[in-house]
């Protein structure tokens, strides 16, 4: 079978760009018969600062909203990336390996460095922790969203170098992306942008515990254009586009479905249209994530 892994920083909460894009994917891939294991990448998220505090709790909530989604422990792997130390130990060897040019010259770096006075070594040497994760446990797939193919690709390329250097030790793991647009949710406020923990504006991403009435607020807020038609064109109606996306992920649909189903509404009464399906898919995982909060994870 296919060894699948992949990980998520305990970097705030989660969102549902996390939820369909990676966890629901991952939960999917375990009830199919894929060897799953899914990780909670504390490690990473320490390429900013982090309060030590906060972060043990922020682990354990993202557990929680991991088990909510459907992993079954019976059946995956659910572990903590610090607890197992070859993470860190693999990462040095794949670290003497790596070329800063090809490090250096990655978006996802250059975008996150260009917003710091001084960057950390680590936010440079990300890519080369995240191989030695995929590499450790000899992934083959790694279902992530489109942010990380580049990633992916640096992963392929230590594992190629190490066996020329040392002989063959690890596959070449390969990105999984989705078919259903679950890869790339777009930020609600600024749909030319993915949606992300790390953004400073709450309003841009619905999180996984919220409440229905947030779900409708943060829809009806998100921003769209001025052709009151509801279309799926990802590239000249970002925003709407997403809507539709959301949409599907929640119910499971393709856009031209969806976008059918919408003829005569405007964008505005189609939101509702598009919180409703959210609020449904949402409710049953808000309250196991509860539960299992609240039983401490014991
Ligand atoms: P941060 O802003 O801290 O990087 P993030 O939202 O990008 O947070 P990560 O923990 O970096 O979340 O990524 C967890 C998983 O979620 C990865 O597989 C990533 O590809 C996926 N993912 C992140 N953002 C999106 C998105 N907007 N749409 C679909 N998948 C996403
Ligand atoms: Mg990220």
């Amino acid at each position: 079978p296919r060894r699948v892994v992949t990980g998520i920083q305990p970097t705030g909460e989660l969102h549902i760009g996390n939820y369909f894009g990676a966890i629901r994917r991952c939960v999917r891939l375990q009830e199919q018969g894929d060897d799953l294991m899914i990780f909670i990448a504390d490690l990473h998220s320490l390429t900013t600062r982090q309060e030590p505090a906060r972060l043990q709790a922020r682990v354990l909530e993202l557990a929680a909203c991991v088990l909510a989604a459907g992993a079954d422990p019976a059946r995956c792997v659910l572990f903590v990336q610090s607890a197992v130390p070859r993470h860190a130990e693999l990462c040095w060897l794949l670290t003497c390996l790596a070329t800063h040019a090809r490090l250096a010259h990655l978006p996802q770096y250059k975008e996150k460095a260009a917003a710091m006075k001084e960057v950390p070594l680590g936010l440079l040497l990300y890519p080369v922790l995240q191989a030695a994760d995929v590499l450790l446990y000899g992934g083959t797939h790694v279902p992530v969203g489109a942010d990380q193919v580049q990633h992916l690709q640096v992963a392929a390329a230590l594992a190629r170098t190490f066996a020329h250097r040392y002989g063959r030790a690890f596959p070449a793991p390969r990105a999984l992306l989705a078919d259903d647009g679950s890869d790339r949710l777009r930020s609600l406020r600024n749909p030319n942008k993915k949606m992300s923990k790390s953004d400073t504006d709450p309003k841009s991403r619905i999180l996984l515990t919220d409440p229905d009435d947030i779900i409708e607020l943060k829809i009806r807020k998100a921003v769209t254009d001025f052709t009151p038609q509801v279309t799926f064109e990802p590239e000249t109606r970002p925003g709407v586009s997403n809507l539709v996306s959301i949409h599907c992920l929640a119910e499971d649909k393709l856009p031209e479905e969806v976008v059918q189903e919408a003829e005569g509404l405007s964008t505005a009464q189609y939101k509702r249209v598009v919180a409703a399906a959210l609020q449904r898919e949402l409710a049953p995982v808000r309250a196991r994530a509860r539960a299992a909060a609240l039983a401490g994870l014991r």
